[in-house]
């Protein structure tokens, strides 16, 4: 099926949804934000380093219309359940998909730019619990529909910002800014090169002619997950204290260079050394993966993927073995340029850069192995046409043009 034709049937599908539980589509805007992959630069966000995200073709859709009174009421189409709020009684904290999106209305609300309550159906095709981003593209999405809907002004920048707060206070999960930059802010055919520290950002051309990415999700528990993120985040301070020591104008891991690294091999302890040597060399290896982009060079790039995980396992050890049996095998390949594990780590997905032609091989072998050690199998999602979020459909009667527009 070609890609205008998934999202004509995606459309239509939210239509007849919407029709279905609020009797017709009178004022209704759809728009779609989606969800993202870590090309490479992994635990280098919260250490004020780079990232290189790209946006999937996967996104979170919702079609709304504005209500006369100050009730919210929402139904998901992937939990077949509703919510519903008022805008004077908001959801408040929680981990359920009300809150994410309650979160969204609640700050907005905050900044009295919603003038009333609203109505609709929400739907994703992101897997859930990935480590593909789908919280960060349900609440860009929840932003970005309400914003063209009530027709107030925010910047992608400040868009970005508040869905991470959102994230941080009203669901609990300390994220970094990478999900809802990318979600936002990537544009098709592009992957977002991202300075965590300052913002500053730049959209890198992904021309691959012949090559592709191809995503594998694990689908294994990803147990250690929360605890091994918050004793790394630790260990990175600890490295931070360290060599502030020796350099004071030293705030985070993005300051300290190579040389001074190998200045002090194995301090403050061979562990956290270790830790610190990751965070400063993937540093390195996003911009070198970037100019490799750039210039073409996939071989090259491919390495610098190979290069990545290897650090994460050995000297970060976030790895899983179900991670690195998809990658040594997907190495294996031939027509394998590089493979990675994605995100986090302890579990989610891993990223391959493969020949087109070589696709399916790659896809048989992972999936015998998998199959083999594990007894069941991951899932497989080739990263095509990837897209920018979007308003997609708006109903005649609020605007007569009803053609996809990038937000600006
Ligand atoms: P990830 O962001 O890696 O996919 P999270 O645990 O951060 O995993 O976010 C997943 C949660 O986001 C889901 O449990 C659900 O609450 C919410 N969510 C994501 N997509 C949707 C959707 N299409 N509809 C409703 N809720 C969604
Ligand atoms: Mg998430």
């Amino acid at each position: 099926m070609t890609r205008s034709l998934l999202m004509e049937t995606v459309l239509n599908q939210l239509l007849t949804a919407f029709q279905h539980f609020f009797g017709d589509t009178r004022q209704v805007m759809v728009a779609r934000a989606p969800g993202r992959v870590n090309l490479i630069g992994d635990h280098t966000d919260y250490n004020d380093g780079f990232v290189l995200p790209m946006t999937l073709a996967q996104a979170v859709y919702m079609a709304l219309r504005p209500r006369s009174d100050r009730n919210v009421r929402l139904y998901s189409l992937n939990f077949a359940e509703w919510a519903t709020f008022s805008l004077d009684a908001l959801p408040g904290k929680g981990t359920r998909w009300v809150h994410y999106i309650g979160g969204v209305v609640a700050e907005l609300h905050r900044r009295c730019l919603l003038p009333s309550g609203f109505e609709g159906v929400v739907y994703g095709d992101v897997p859930l619990g990935s480590g593909l981003s789908s919280s960060a593209a349900l609440e860009v999405a929840t932003l970005v529909t309400l914003q063209n809907m009530f027709g107030f002004a925010m910047s992608g920048e400040e868009a970005a910002r508040l869905c991470q707060h959102v994230e941080h206070t009203y669901v609990g999960v300390h994220c970094g800014i990478m999900d809802q930059f990318a979600s936002r802010l990537g544009r098709a055919g592009h992957a977002l090169f991202l300075d965590c520290r300052t913002l500053a950002y730049r959209h890198v051309p992904v021309q691959l002619t012949d090559w592709m990415f191809v995503i594998i999700d694990s689908q294994a528990p990803r147990a250690l997950a929360t605890s091994g993120y918050n004793e790394r985040r630790a260990e990175c301070e600890a490295g931070v204290a360290f060599f502030q020591s020796i350099d004071p104008s030293i705030r985070a891991l993005r300051d300290v260079s190579p040389e001074l690294l190998w200045a002090y091999p194995n301090h403050p302890s061979p562990l956290i050394w270790r830790r610190c040597r990751h965070v400063v060399e993937e540093n390195r290896r996003v911009l070198e993966a970037v100019t490799d982009l750039e210039q073409g060079h996939l071989e090259d790039f491919g390495q610098c993927m190979n290069a990545s995980h290897d650090s994460l396992r050995d000297l970060y050890e976030v790895s899983a073995f179900p991670l690195d049996l998809i990658v040594n095998v997907a190495r294996s390949v031939e027509g394998v340029l590089g493979a990675r594990l994605t995100g986090a780590g302890f579990g989610g997905c891993v990223v391959v850069l493969v020949h087109r032609d070589a696709c399916s091989t790659l896809e048989a072998c992972v999936r015998q192995a998998y199959e083999k050690h594990f007894g069941k199998q991951p899932a497989f999602y080739p990263l095509g046409h990837n897209i920018t979020a979007e308003v997609l459909w708006r109903s005649a009667s609020t605007d007569s043009d009803g053609c996809a527009s990038a937000i600006p």
